[in-house]
């Protein structure tokens, strides 16, 4: 197993613009691994309730994500409702009901505590720091990912996640309530500053900003006729990001940058279509395009080196 992640696996029920679906099945660990899938092994660490349908544990097998971690526990499968009416960006939560969550205790055989890549996918961070210390050896490369609810009722483990991970994957609007800085590149120096090497801050359809110690970098997000339901385009970029860097092992400033493309291309799928609907249908060829489509993008050239930057004649 490449890449372990722990998160949600859930059904949610979203209204988005574009209609609304009831018990679709989401969570953070689904759309993580079905998009990293696409790239190397996944196995998930988290647990259903006796309500959780066949074929969606099919739907894992069928991308070859190894689901022995996926626990079925007596009681309900974790809930979410919520919808993007105001704004196609943000969520604006209904109801959370952890329900299987709210006792699980993460249990990891050999194969899970020796993956060279872990994602802590959003989650309560007290489960997320147990899966870490559960690690027979500290991976490769750890990175995280939360939400406001954890800012606003687990700050301090969540305080002490972050301290522990190379990689932070948090939105906007989060990275200004967790630093109480409005200003991203500071709210950014700010989290780095805290313990990762890569701090990366999603703008939804204003593309992802990646800062690093030694660099920054900019993705653009793909511009869609029309956004269907953003739920999961964070963990989608996850998946493409962790999935590429578990795939190549290439941690370079170069492999970073790729990587957050390959990230931005995932949550550019995610985006067309209600839950995992596009995500899990892609073929190589489509996701490989769609890299291109990025490339194309944002390519430009230095200026000239004969004659460098314009001026004014005379100036
Ligand atoms: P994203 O849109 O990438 O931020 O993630 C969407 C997924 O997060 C949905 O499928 C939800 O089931 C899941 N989710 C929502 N609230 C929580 C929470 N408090 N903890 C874990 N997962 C959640």
């Amino acid at each position: 197993m490449k890449i372990l992640v722990v998160g949600s696996v859930a059904y949610d029920a979203v209204e988005t613009p574009e209609g609304k679906r009831v018990s679709q099945l989401g969570g953070s660990a689904s759309y993580f691994s079905v998009a990293a899938s696409h790239f190397t092994d996944v196995g998930i660490v988290g647990v259903v309730g006796r309500d959780f349908r066949d074929e969606d544990l099919r739907m894992y097998e069928a991308h070859g994500i190894d689901i022995s971690g996926l626990e079925i526990a007596d009681g309900k499968t974790f809930r979410w409702a919520g919808d993007y009416m105001q704004d196609i960006n943000t969520a604006v939560t209904h109801e959370t009901q952890l329900n299987v969550f709210a006792d699980f205790t993460p249990d990891l055989d050999e194969r899970h505590a020796t993956a060279p890549y872990l994602f802590l996918a959003n989650i309560n961070p007290s489960i997320q720091l147990s899966v870490l210390n559960k690690m027979s050896s500290r991976p490769k490369l750890v990175a995280c990912d939360t939400m406001n609810l954890w800012i606003d009722i687990a700050r301090p483990a969540l305080a002490e996640l972050i301290g522990k991970v190379d990689a932070l994957m948090i939105n906007e609007g989060e990275a200004r309530q967790f630093t109480e800085d409005d200003h991203l590149p500071t709210a950014a120096r700010s989290l780095l500053n805290q313990g990762p090497s890569t701090v990366v801050i999603k703008r939804g359809e204003y593309g992802a900003a990646m800062f690093n110690h030694a660099f920054n970098f900019a993705a653009p997000a793909y511009p869609l006729a029309t956004v269907v339901d953003p739920t999961g385009a964070g963990d989608s970029f996850a998946g493409g990001f962790m999935g590429y860097i578990a795939a190549t092992g290439d941690t370079s400033e170069e492999g970073l940058r790729r990587a957050a493309i390959v990230g931005s291309t995932m949550a550019s799928f995610a985006v067309e279509a209600f839950g995992l609907d596009r995500t899990r249908n892609l073929t190589h060829e489509d996701i490989a395009e769609r890299y291109q489509s990025f490339v194309n993008l944002t390519r430009f050239l230095p200026l000239s080196s004969s004659s460098g930057l314009p001026r004014r004649p005379g100036s």
